[in-house]
């Protein structure tokens, strides 16, 4: 499968249609997902052009990486999830449960 720019997460990207986003960083945005199934349940999002979770791992930048990583943690803070306890997930192909073909992690609170 290859990238495709019109998958609904490119378009949050660039401000075709509107994410309730919580917060960016140099390489990555976070913000809300639409069918929450936990009281906090953010998505996070490089701003690059990666299909999933492996495709991150392999072709992404170490810039790109940290940052991303980055945005993780300072969405968990700006939430105050950090002692409450979290689950974060990625699904990896449709027989994996992916739905949208941008990588993204899911941040989901414990209650
Ligand atoms: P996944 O199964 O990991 O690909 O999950 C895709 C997630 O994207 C689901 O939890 C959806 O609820 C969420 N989602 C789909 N469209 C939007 C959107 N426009 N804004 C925010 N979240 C979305």
């Amino acid at each position: 499968m290859t990238y495709d720019a019109q998958n609904i997460f490119a378009k949050i990207l660039r401000g075709e249609i509107p994410g309730e986003k919580i917060l960016e960083t140099n390489h990555a945005i976070s913000f809300n997902d639409i069918s929450p199934k936990a009281k906090v349940h953010v998505l996070v999002i490089p701003k690059g052009a990666y299909l999933d979770i492996y495709d991150f791992n392999k072709n992404a930048s170490q810039a790109e990486t940290v940052d991303f990583w980055r945005c993780v943690n300072l969405t968990i803070e700006k939430f105050e999830i950090e002692k409450l306890g979290f689950q974060i997930k990625a699904h990896k192909g449709e027989t994996g449960g992916q739905e949208v073909f941008h990588f993204h992690i899911h941040i989901l609170s414990n209650d």
